[in-house]
């Protein structure tokens, strides 16, 4: 029988700054898993996972990186703008070292990175002017019309692919191949394709249960489901197995429901004598931290964390999704303190920059949180296509968000206004980092 090849590109990075902060393309790996199982040959390279500086004591580190020529829209922002990832050289040469496969997938993040992605196809079409190219991720999802129109992609597959792909994949090939609806019913995301790796990723649900007007959770997964702790935890046993000691959780809410899930996946990872680091980049979520989940987390491993306040204004917690109160961020943070971990393991993430937002509103935030005993950490707000503050954030904005997706970088601070400048930024980033001066 013919055995299908499958190629997975994770594409290079176009930014004024990025970081490794376990960032691995654990959609595009989950779906070479189920093709491998399905019997295809899968091939993966991953233009970010060249020569990277040594890592942090986490396996987080930097990427390798080169200075570009700003694109035109962007040519007013005073920094260095850079791929971040291979040289494009030794891009077209690992493709031309493998045989030409029967489909290459693509993946996409940041809506502002659509560069990396179109560069990366049309190196891929040079190479296999015959093969099919399907891209998918958040890009794809958050700007459909706009990747397929420009990425120069076959087909572009939007939200959650394992489906829609496989469909693709069973028209295309004439024979049906699966996507098992039930997440422990899939194979381990295929991490082993990375080169060099130095930490794992782990999945333990879908979706959220949570709306939060500026994140796009919700167009991205349809509807929060989660694996069996027991298989979550035979997967981190079975990277542990091959020599991992840190894990970065990719989940939404991973402590939602804790005393079902969070609190006993927790106590088998103890039982099971696994000496292991976990780490929750994406922020985990105040409102569920007791005494008794915080002291399992100081037990199990839990080593960077992460709470999502984003702001101490109430009317505004209030109008973004009610995902957590002062209070209970306060209550979390005791709780964290009195299992044992210090003010700098635990990070909490402000949004600033939001639509029509003040900087008097985040300094009063960054106060807060220095005195609850933890690190704010700003994270300025990127505008992202059909959340509930899309229209807002272009009603505000000084740039055409809608015309062109560059313009949603961060950077940028896409909404900043009178009443939010970038000067006023800066003071806030540095009292951010000092606790004075603001
Ligand atoms: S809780 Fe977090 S992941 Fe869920 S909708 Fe809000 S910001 Fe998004």
């Amino acid at each position: 029988m013919h055995v299908r090849k499958v190629l997975l590109v994770n594409p290079w990075i176009y930014d004024f700054a990025a970081y490794d902060l376990w960032a691995k393309p654990l959609g595009l790996l989950y779906l070479g898993a189920m093709l491998r199982k399905s019997g295809c040959r899968v091939d993966l390279i991953d233009c970010l996972a060249y020569d990277q500086p040594a890592p942090k004591a986490y396996g987080q580190g930097m990427f390798r990186r080169e200075i570009v020529a700003k694109p035109s829209a962007l040519r007013h922002i005073p920094r260095h703008y850079a791929r971040y990832g291979m040289p494009v050289e030794a891009f077209k040469s690992q493709l031309a070292r493998l045989e030409p496969p029967d489909v290459v997938l693509v993946t996409s993040l940041m809506t502002y990175w659509y560069p990396g992605v179109s560069e990366a196809i049309r190196h891929i079409k040079q190479a296999f002017a015959h093969t099919p190219v399907v891209l998918g991720g958040v890009y794809a999802t958050l700007c459909y019309e706009h990747a397929a129109a420009n990425s120069g992609a076959d087909h572009v597959i939007a939200g959650e692919g394992e489906a829609k792909l496989m469909s693709l994949l069973s028209d295309l090939w004439g024979q049906r191949i699966e996507a098992p609806d039930d997440l422990d019913a899939r194979a381990y995301p295929c991490l082993d394709l990375e080169p060099s790796l130095r930490y794992g990723c782990i999945l333990t649900s879908r979706g959220c249960p949570y709306r939060c007007s500026y994140c796009a959770a919700h167009v991205l997964s349809r509807g929060f489901r989660r694996r069996d702790f027991h298989k979550v935890a035979d997967e981190i046993a079975f990277w542990r197995g091959r020599g991992l000691n840190d894990f970065a959780f990719y989940d939404d809410a991973l402590l939602a429901q804790s005393e079902s899930f969070a609190v006993p996946l927790l106590k088998e990872i103890i039982d099971r004598g696994l000496k292991v680091r976990f780490h929750c980049p994406n922020a985990v979520h105040a409102r569920f931290i007791t005494p008794e989940l915080a002291h399992w987390m100081r037990l199990a491993g839990f080593t960077t964390i992460r709470l999502g306040l984003e702001t101490s204004d109430p009317a505004r917690q209030f109008s973004t999704g009610n995902k957590v109160t002062t209070d209970e961020f306060l209550q979390a943070v005791d709780c964290l303190r009195q299992a044992g971990y210090e003010a700098k393991d635990i990070g909490v993430y402000l949004l600033c920059g939001l639509p029509h937002q003040e900087a008097g509103e985040v300094r009063d935030a960054i106060r807060l949180v220095h005195r609850s005993g933890a690190r704010p950490i700003l994270a300025e707000y990127s505008p992202i296509p059909h959340t509930e503050l899309w229209a807002q954030a272009v009603e505000a904005s000084p740039y055409p968000l809608e015309e062109e997706p560059l313009l949603h970088n961060n950077t940028l601070l896409p909404c900043r206004w009178t009443g939010f400048t970038y000067a006023r930024y800066q003071e806030l980033k540095h009292g951010c980092r000092s606790g004075s001066g603001l």
